[in-house]
């Protein structure tokens, strides 16, 4: 039986960048995850995922961004793939809202260009976007969008290059801890290695049944729509992050057009799932639902309803990630948690979870997603 110095757990967005980093620092890697290359069925899919650094979500995060967009432009080069979009982006709600001192506190901090612009300068700015009398916006114009399905490609495309040995559609049923290194039990085989790596995305639960952190996965939906006015008004168009009353949505440019059209959804909301049980037939008040909010914003959307994709986000009880060494199991590396924002930061986690893996720690800053602070 082949001993390996890592095995990475689930081969998604977070773990096809672990396995790239760790076989790139000359680690015998083996990669395992119970789907195809690139699949629709977790939580890295649909074509288009926001990115931004002016973070709402908090300052703390601004540091792995800036290192993220630096990652975002290697694996683009290193693929020869074209990853990232940089159409920019705008936060949009009332200048008292979350999206807004949040955004502008993170771009203050950190000195991240950007513009403010009041509801008038909104509209003539950007005319698909019909804010209130009393909406601001902070337009970011480094933001854009990355692809989940070219960004997993590419890592995984790299990741084998650099020697690592990737194993799909075989699935993890049982991980511990020995002796000297930790076994993996597949519906294939056992296998063994000095160190494992959890990338399990919405089976976060499944596989760390005893570990007393809750995470919570919901449902969320990607609806595209033809807009009515055409696709050419959303061509040249910033990503958005709208928070209204009591809701948040966003979207994304008609960068695929017309095939794609344009993509909207929410951000908030969402039912509770189980990554087997999720229910992935999307109704039509769902799509009436997503229609009426996004209308009242960008009145030119919806439009003739497309199609629509289920997708999972794992959400944790502060919404912020679990990316540290498991406490109780020192050969073991945690990437979960990363509810619903996690995507932009897929290459720099790649280059934590190396360092924790190689080094037993990390220059970048973590702490904010210690799992301690979930246990308490
Ligand atoms: C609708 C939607 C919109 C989003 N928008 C944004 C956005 O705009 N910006 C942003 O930054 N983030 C966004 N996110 C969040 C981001 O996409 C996720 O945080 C990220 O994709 C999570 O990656 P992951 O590797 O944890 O999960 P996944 O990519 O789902 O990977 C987990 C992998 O583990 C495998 N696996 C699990 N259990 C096993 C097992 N037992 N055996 C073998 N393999 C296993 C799975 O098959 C899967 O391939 C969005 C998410 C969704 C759903």
């Amino acid at each position: 039986m082949t001993h390996y110095d890592v095995i990475v757990l689930g081969l998604g967005g977070m773990g096809s960048a672990a396995a790239y980093r760790l076989a790139r620092r000359g680690q015998r890697v083996l990669g395992v995850d119970q789907f195809a290359p690139v699949h629709n069925r977790g939580s890295s899919h649909g074509g288009s995922r926001i990115t931004r650094q002016a973070y709402l979500e908090g300052p703390e995060y601004v540091p792995l961004l800036l290192r993220a967009h630096e990652l975002w432009a290697d694996l683009e080069r290193d693929s020869g793939r074209r990853l990232f979009t940089r159409c920019g982006g705008i936060m949009v709600g009332t200048a008292g809202s979350r999206t807004i001192t949040g955004s502008v506190a993170s771009a203050r901090a950190f000195g991240i260009p950007h513009e403010l612009l009041d509801a008038a300068e909104i509209r003539r700015r950007f005319p698909t976007l019909a804010p209130s009398a009393d909406e601001v916006a902070l337009y970011e114009p480094g933001a854009g969008l990355v692809s989940p399905e070219g960004s997993v490609a590419a890592h995984l495309q790299l990741a084998a290059r650099c020697g690592a040995e990737l194993h799909h559609e075989e699935k993890v049923f049982t991980w511990s801890t020995m002796v000297g290194g930790v076994r993996v039990g597949t519906s294939h085989s056992y296998y063994t290695a000095d160190r494992l790596v959890l990338c399990p995305g919405a089976w976060a639960g499944e596989l760390l049944r005893d570990f007393g952190v809750e995470f919570t996965v919901r449902r969320q939906v990607q609806y595209w729509f033809a807009p009515s006015g055409g696709v050419a008004g959303f061509r040249q168009h910033p990503v958005y992050l709208w928070e209204g009353d009591g809701y948040t949505f966003y979207g994304f440019p008609a960068h695929n057009a017309p095939a794609d059209g344009v993509k909207v959804a929410f951000h908030t909301g969402g039912r509770a799932c189980t990554p087997d049980g999720i229910d992935r037939t999307v109704s039509a008040e769902e799509v009436h639902e997503i229609a009426t909010v996004v209308e009242r914003h960008l009145p030119t959307l919806p439009g003739a309803f497309l199609r629509a994709a289920t997708c999972m986000y794992t959400d944790t009880a502060d919404e912020s990630f679990v990316v540290a060494p498991h406490p109780d199991e020192e050969r073991v590396v945690l990437a979960c948690g990363f509810s619903g924002h996690g995507f932009k930061f897929a290459p720099v986690i790649g280059e934590i979870v190396a360092d924790l893996v190689i080094d037993g720690a990390t220059a970048h800053p973590i702490a904010r997603f210690d799992p301690a602070r979930l246990l308490a």
